[in-house]
């Protein structure tokens, strides 16, 4: 270890510098002027001359002085270093307690975001609790309305065209509300993990086309079918694909002009399999791409906009990726200015995929 003279001087107890600055000059100063007195008298014959008082002002006087001097400034620097580190030791000390102080502030925040994670994800449940009771509760009523509308549009022929319209137009209204509480009940459930999955093989071509038969075929419109021939079967939970399956269909005949083809796709890519909806409807923007995905999210383009409620992308994108899948979108899909379309799509692991 290198040594430290101040480190030293600090640390010696037995050191009294102060006593030191006027001990050590006054003991040169005596032992000097005893020798030269000594030198000058006994060998001199008490000849005080010249030599005498030189050499006493230089060894008895000044050489002391200068020693004093130096010690004082040694004592001054000692000094100095205490004063030092007295300060650094006080502001170790303000700053350890600073230290606590925020550690426990920080402790104390945590705490409380804690407990309002708590209580939020209670009122969650309770929400989610709630909307589900609510949609049950709706169910039954709209089971039986939509039977009863059911039975009168079978005799809608002898009624007059405004009753026959009217009825019509109550039972589009029932079935969307239909749908509405049948979407927020799978939501709620999907987001309580009471939504049963069961995955296992799925054959798609049939399922696409069982789809495409409730969907589009009553629509009259023109279906651009791309299914590849050796398409292999998913792993994934038939009825929950259906519905995606079905969603993104309706949507693609929602968002569309009337008339103008849908296509769908299918096929292997690696170890998953893709299915594409894609139409000849206005497409996404680019900053609406992401966020349709989420909950309420809808692109407002006026009043022209279709009615909806937000809802439908967000679900299958959970049910999606419950299923191990994914979705996005891809728009513009074709080099129309005016019908620039989209591809909303699904990724699926095929059934022996190593992934799963
Ligand atoms: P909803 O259709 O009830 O509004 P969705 O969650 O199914 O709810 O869709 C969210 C939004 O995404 C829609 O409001 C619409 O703006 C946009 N969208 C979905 N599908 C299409 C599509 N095929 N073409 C253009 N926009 C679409």
């Amino acid at each position: 270890m290198k040594f430290n003279l101040l480190d030293w001087l600090n640390n010696n107890r037995f050191l009294d510098l102060k006593l030191l600055q006027w001990a050590v000059p006054l003991f040169l100063s005596v032992t000097a002027f005893v020798f030269e007195f000594i030198e000058h008298g006994l060998e001199d014959g008490f000849n005080f001359g010249l030599a005498f008082s030189s050499e006493t002002i230089i060894f008895g006087l000044m050489g002391p002085i200068i020693i004093g001097f130096l010690i004082a400034w040694l004592r001054e620097l000692v000094n100095a270093e205490k004063k030092a580190i007295t300060e650094v030791q006080v502001l170790n000390r303000e700053l350890e307690r600073k230290v606590e102080e925020r550690t426990s502030a920080l402790e104390e925040r945590n705490m409380e975001l804690d407990q309002a994670n708590h209580e939020l994800q209670h009122l969650d449940q309770m929400k989610s609790e709630f909307v589900s009771l609510v949609s049950h509760e709706l169910r039954s009523p709209l089971t039986t309305l939509n039977g009863g509308l059911e039975l009168a549009m079978q005799n809608a022929e002898n009624m007059p065209p405004l009753a026959r319209r009217t009825l019509k137009a109550m039972m589009g209204e029932s079935t969307r509300l239909t749908q509405l509480v049948q979407t927020i009940l799978d939501v709620s459930r999907l987001e309580a993990g009471k939504l049963d999955i069961n995955i296992g093989p799925v054959a798609l071509r049939p399922l696409m086309e069982q789809a495409a038969e409730v969907i589009l075929v009553p629509t009259g419109r023109p279906l651009d079918w791309k299914l590849s021939h050796d398409l292999p079967p998913v792993l994934a939970d038939e009825i929950h694909l259906e519905t995606i399956i079905r969603n993104l269909m309706r949507n693609a005949e929602k968002y569309s002009p009337s008339g103008t083809p849908i296509q769908l796709f299918a096929c292997q890519e690696g170890d998953q399999v893709r299915i594409s909806i894609i139409d000849h409807g206005p497409g996404v923007p680019k900053e609406h791409q992401k966020i349709i995905f989420e909950r309420f999210e809808r692109v407002n383009s006026g009043e022209s906009t279709p009615s909806g409620w937000g809802l439908g992308l967000y679900f299958a994108r959970k049910l999606i990726l419950a299923q191990h899948g994914s979705i996005g979108v891809i728009s513009p899909s074709w080099p129309d200015k005016n019908a620039p379309g989209s591809e909303f799509y699904l990724l699926i692991p095929v059934e022996n995929s190593s992934e799963v």
